[in-house]
């Protein structure tokens, strides 16, 4: 008995192959869906994914490295504000990002299945953007 991808309900049986992304590159994949409706919202977020997916990777990488202009300039000028958005500006870029695009893991979305993964994905996004807000609070609190 086959799990759906889509809802993780048990008992699907429709099977169906999509051209998508793959791990780092696309392929055709193999799909089991529990109706019809699952079948459509794993194709038509297969074609999101596929649409977007460089655009994705671009955004992760330049807000994973957004730090780097901010701590050059903590460096020569010596202001709090520059440590500040050092933490918070990786944060806020990658947390809208994965809000935008919430792409996963084909290991995750097998697991918890995609509307899921969708959903945990987007909440893990609020969460970045919450702490980078949290940071300069905190910081301003302690006084530093
Ligand atoms: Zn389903």
């Amino acid at each position: 008995m086959s799990t759906c991808i889509n809802c993780n309900k048990k008992d699907a049986n429709i099977n169906f192959q999509v051209y998508t992304w793959n791990g780092l590159g696309k392929s055709n994949v193999d799909f089991v869906c529990c109706s019809e409706e699952c079948k459509k919202e794993v194709e038509e977020f297969s074609e999101y994914v596929n649409k977007n997916a460089v655009k994705f990777l671009i955004l992760i990488l330049s807000g994973a490295f957004s730090f780097v202009p901010f701590l050059f300039l903590g460096v020569f000028i010596k202001n709090n504000i520059f440590g500040i958005m050092s933490m918070s500006c990786p944060l806020i870029i990658i947390g809208i990002t994965v809000i935008k695009y919430p792409f996963s893991t084909p290991e995750t979305n097998s697991f918890f299945g995609i509307r899921k993964t969708i959903k945990l994905t987007r909440i893990i996004g609020i969460i970045f953007i919450v702490i980078s807000i949290l940071i300069p609070i905190i910081i301003y609190l302690i006084g530093y």
